[in-house]
């Protein structure tokens, strides 16, 4: 029977979150705990003893015995089940077909036809056989997905203080989003804040990734990060990067004809450029990003594209936000223009701009919009097959939302930032006032005439309230707590437990 719970990362890749959290890979932000008792963190353990530790070990043995473990809840659940995960992706890519082009795990037949339709693929230079998966320990990780730091230029409404800089000193939009760096309380490189900046910890980098054939940069922004550059710059002096696959996660708003040089001489490179509108709208959803210099950096990488040939790819990662469902048509003739390819997703959150936030009545219409798309734009990429997965989606959500966070929000941003929501979106405006008041806009009767007319709307706006007492009064009731700990799988620090 085939393995339906194994995943390669965990095996040939060495995984960080910006905050030096080691993870097994970056959809999963469960710790891996220690022999002595501490989360594995970059700032507190080696890279060695993180990749050779007992827990990541335990991983490994439980994922080769079939068992489906919690820290990897993201992959397993009834949507990735059916339209494919990382999982089958890398499994997919990194496992070698024995003779009888068998990989030995599961992979859904719609995601393997996703994978090769897609252009986005590289074909990957290295891949390994099911048996050679657990030697692992005492050699070096072929992979890496480090994100050091959330040092970035950037303050995306989607974003939050653990990848961004900009969005952590900002108050107003570090409220909002409620996430911290978590940093450890104690770091080895004895610098405190500036811990990304140690040179000792640029020089582990440099050494324990000597082996690697596969990096992967995120961020923050890896182009203005410095163990980024000082990383990139080191493959390149030491003649490394023409044996590495470099995949690189940028907002493009900072490219230097030293990067276009210096990537140029990688043995293959994906680079995914994160843009979620078209002109003065990504403006607004990329802050402080200006479109005309997106622009002329894009044209840079047009241009190595048409020197390295099929070495590269570049494609765009469009994440939608309730901001941009009614802005998709100009950014997808822009790529089309261009002839760069497009992933179409969307942000799970923050809550306050997700598509889950969406009031029915306007999801009813961003579902109109996305049928049309999927018919208009066939001939881009797999935008149908996404277009439809994200109505298929959109479709399931049957979560509460909130438009008062939306409104809120908007509103308190575009006081911090001077922006002007109504005058940039002017469709979604138009749409959520269809809703009902737009908050800050009406008085306490034109609410009551609101709620009244649409009770459901009003109990939708009391759940999340009622949802939010519950869970920070009733977790401080020992019995309730407790109860709350053995339902969410939790153990008594509040961590998810492991299998
Ligand atoms: S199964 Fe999914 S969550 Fe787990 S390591 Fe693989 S990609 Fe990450």
């Amino acid at each position: 029977m085939k393995n339906a719970s194994l995943c390669v990362l965990p095996f040939l890749q060495f995984n960080t979150l910006p905050n030096g959290r080691a993870t097994v890979c970056c959809t999963s932000d469960t710790p891996l705990i220690g022999d002595d008792g501490r989360e594995l963190n970059i700032l507190t353990h080696t890279f060695d003893a993180i990749w050779n530790s007992k827990a990541l070990q335990e991983v490994r043995s439980d994922m080769l015995a079939g068992k489906q473990l919690r820290r990897c809840d993201s992959c397993f659940s009834e949507d990735t089940r059916i339209n494919g995960s990382m999982r089958d992706d890398v499994n997919y890519a990194l496992l070698r077909p024995d003779a009888n082009g068998d990989i030995g795990v599961d992979i859904p037949e719609k995601m393997k036809k996703n994978i090769e339709r897609s252009k986005i693929s590289l074909k990957p230079v290295f891949q390994i056989g099911l048996d050679e998966l657990m030697p692992v320990m005492g050699r070096k990780p072929k992979s890496f997905d480090l994100r050091v730091d959330n040092k970035c230029n950037l303050a995306c409404v989607i974003c939050n203080p653990r990848y961004s800089s900009l969005i952590e000193d900002d108050p107003v939009h570090a409220r909002w989003s409620g996430v911290k760096m978590d940093l450890p309380t104690t770091n080895r490189f004895n610098s405190g804040k500036n811990w990304a900046r140690s040179e000792e910890l640029t020089a582990e980098i440099l050494d324990f990734a000597n082996e690697a054939e596969y990096v992967q940069m995120a961020g923050g922004e890896p182009f203005v990060s410095r163990v980024g550059l000082a990383w990139l710059k080191h493959m390149v002096e030491t003649g490394q990067s023409r044996s590495v696959d470099l995949t690189i996660f940028t907002n493009a708003q900072h490219i230097t004809p030293r990067i276009i040089d210096q990537i140029a001489t990688f043995r293959t490179v994906r680079l995914i450029l994160s843009i979620d509108a078209y002109g003065e709208q990504y403006e607004y959803v990329r802050y402080p990003g200006k479109w005309a210099n997106l622009e002329t950096n894009v044209g840079k990488l047009l241009e190595l594209q048409s020197r390295m040939g099929a070495k590269i790819v570049i494609m765009v990662n469009f994440t939608l936000s309730i901001y941009t469902c009614f802005s998709i048509r100009p950014m997808l003739d822009w790529c089309r223009k261009t002839g760069v390819a497009v992933i179409l997703s969307f942000a799970l959150g923050p809550d306050y701009v997700s598509l889950y936030n969406l009031p029915g009545p306007v999801k009813e219409k961003v579902t109109a919009e996305l049928e049309k798309i999927a018919v208009d734009y066939a001939d881009m990429n797999t935008i149908s097959s996404q277009a439809d997965r994200i109505i298929e989606l959109l479709k399931k959500m049957s979560s509460p939302f909130s438009a008062q966070r939306f409104m809120r929000f908007t509103n308190e941003m575009d006081k911090a930032r001077g922006t002007d929501f109504h005058k940039t979106f002017p469709d979604m405006s138009r749409a959520y006032k269809e809703c009902g008041p737009w908050t800050g806009d009406a008085s306490v009767i034109d609410y009551l005439r609101h709620y009244l007319r649409h009770p459901r709307m009003a109990l939708d706006e009391i759940y999340p309230v009622a949802w939010a007492l519950v869970i920070n009064v009733g977790r401080r009731i020992p019995g309730v707590r407790k109860a709350w700990r053995v339902i969410s799988g939790r153990d008594r620090d509040g961590h998810l437990k492991q299998v």
